[in-house]
């Protein structure tokens, strides 16, 4: 299968870093010593593809409130945008 489209990810920020609360990722403390919680990508966009680094707590928050600034897509998309994913590894 040759897959001449061009896939562009955006990134906001880095995993270091919460979008949400500008803080680094958790340390957990566990026998072998402290473990870092990597953290969660959130899609703030699908059509571009836009991802957020958050906690995992930041991320609830940004589906319950919602908190708009972090989502900037349509109803539905996420459904289109997964619809794709399957349907290409389908043909592959
Ligand atoms: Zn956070
Ligand atoms: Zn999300």
């Amino acid at each position: 299968m040759i897959d001449t489209q061009i896939e562009m990810t955006e990134y906001w920020g880095n995993p270091d870093r919460c979008m949400v609360c500008f803080k680094e990722p958790e340390v957990e403390q566990t026998w072998k010593g402290e473990t870092k919680i990597e953290l969660v990508k959130h899609h703030m966009c699908y059509f571009p593809e836009k991802i957020a680094y958050v906690h995992y707590d930041c991320h609830k928050k940004i589906h319950d409130i919602p908190l708009h600034t972090f989502i900037q897509y349509q109803e539905g998309d996420a459904r289109k945008f997964y619809d794709m994913k399957k349907d290409k590894e389908n043909d592959s």
